[in-house]
């Protein structure tokens, strides 16, 4: 314990300027006297830190408060959003999705970039594109990082891709090709993961403490929010929406086993199907017209895939009693379509306790989702990680 001699007062000094900061940017609006009496923390201490604050841009003083009572005025304080900047990208196969936002990660910008393949160097490429394309537009001094969500399998604390089946990637350690290329700091996670976080912080999951958000594309999967944390699991694993098995005796999944929620209603496995169908080569835009105009062997596929999903539902709405699940991803885009299909499963199969308590929404985010969330996880390590406002700047 000799470390921590002498070390009290820079400590309680540091607690209080996150506690100070976090209330300011909560409040959005404020005022110094505000700030003290809803933390409880001596005025004097409030000043101090609001100055720090004001010095660094994160505040900004603006004319004075009206109050019902006599005497002096407070100062009205706001939290300046855009004084720091965040990147957030997500990674598919064919795409990669950029979005700007300031420190509420409220977008600012967004941008698509096609792939012409996924390898690695690939990818390396077309991150240091993006990050020039944006260091000559924004001030690089005031971004505090970007995060990359991936399609895949994280070692643990994001160091590395252990297993990406949509990228065909398997032990890439991405964060090291990119050291030393570029001077920004650089974080990494999965990008449905990441998607529920954006859905905590900008989405429909705003201001709930448990809530589920469920991806269907190219690949099935969930992220958990849990007191308003992701839920990760021993493996950093948890949320393996797509790999539960709905039909034992069912089409072989990626994953080795048959009959995955994955592999029943995935675009691929969906657009396999239908193709039958149409006895030719077809898109998703073709499966969603034909929907539109009522052909009863596409709609009998979407009906199907909608109880498929609403079985698996069932089984995440009976363990976690969630109050939300946040759909997303392209397939939602027939959700009008699905819902009525998956809220039957889902009633049929809960306890009423369970399902008379939860909600099932589209995603208002798409396709910013994962991005969005992204540029939160910076966010969120860059507030954890400061002590002090100088060092920031
Ligand atoms: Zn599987």
């Amino acid at each position: 314990m000799a470390k921590s001699k002498g070390r009290g007062p820079t400590l309680a000094k540091d607690i209080n300027r996150k506690l100070v900061y976090k209330q300011i940017k909560h409040e959005r609006s404020t005022s110094r006297v505000g700030v003290a009496k809803q933390l409880q923390l001596n005025k004097n201490t409030v000043n101090s830190i609001v100055d720090e604050l004001v010095a660094a841009g994160f505040v900004q003083e603006f004319g004075l408060q009206e109050t019902n009572t006599a005497g002096r005025k407070p100062v009205i304080i706001r939290f300046n959003a855009q004084s720091k900047w965040a990147i957030g990208v997500q990674l598919t196969s064919t795409v990669m999705h950029w979005v700007v936002t300031d420190l509420y990660a409220n977008p600012l910008d967004s941008f698509s970039v096609a792939l012409a393949s996924s390898t690695p160097e690939q990818v390396v490429a077309a991150l240091l594109v993006g990050i020039n394309r944006l260091a000559a537009q924004y001030s690089p001094a005031h971004c505090i990082g970007i995060c990359l969500g991936i399609p895949g399998l994280m070692g643990a604390g994001g160091s590395k891709v252990i297993r990406s089946s949509h990228l065909g990637w398997h032990d890439v350690p991405i964060l090291s090709m990119l050291q030393n290329k570029i001077d920004i700091s650089i974080q990494l996670d999965n990008s449905v993961k990441l998607a529920s976080l954006g859905e905590l912080w900008h989405g429909s999951g705003q201001g709930l403490a448990h809530f589920v958000y469920a991806y269907f594309g190219n690949g099935v999967s969930s992220g958990i929010i849990i007191h308003e944390t992701i839920f990760r699991g021993e493996s950093n694993a948890a949320g393996e929406l797509g790999h539960m098995i709905i039909d034992p005796e069912g089409p072989l999944c990626g994953c080795g086993n048959r009959g995955c929620l994955e592999a029943l209603v995935s675009i691929p496995a969906l657009l396999t199907r239908m193709g039958r169908i149409a006895e030719k080569a077809i898109s998703l835009d073709w499966v969603f017209a034909e929907l539109a105009s009522g052909n009863p062997q596409v709609a009998a596929e979407f009906e199907q895939a909608g109880r498929y999903i609403g079985q698996a539902l069932s089984y995440v709405v009976n363990l976690l009693n969630p109050k939300l699940i946040i759909c997303d991803g392209p397939l939602m885009q027939a959700s009008a379509y699905m819902f009525p299909f998956i809220e039957e499963e889902l009633k049929s199969r809960c306890l009423w306790i369970t399902s008379d308590q939860v909600t099932l929404v589209r995603s208002k985010l798409f396709p910013l989702a994962s991005c969005i969330g992204a540029a939160a996880s910076v966010i969120q390590s860059w507030e954890e990680g400061m002590d002090s406002f100088q060092s920031i700047e």
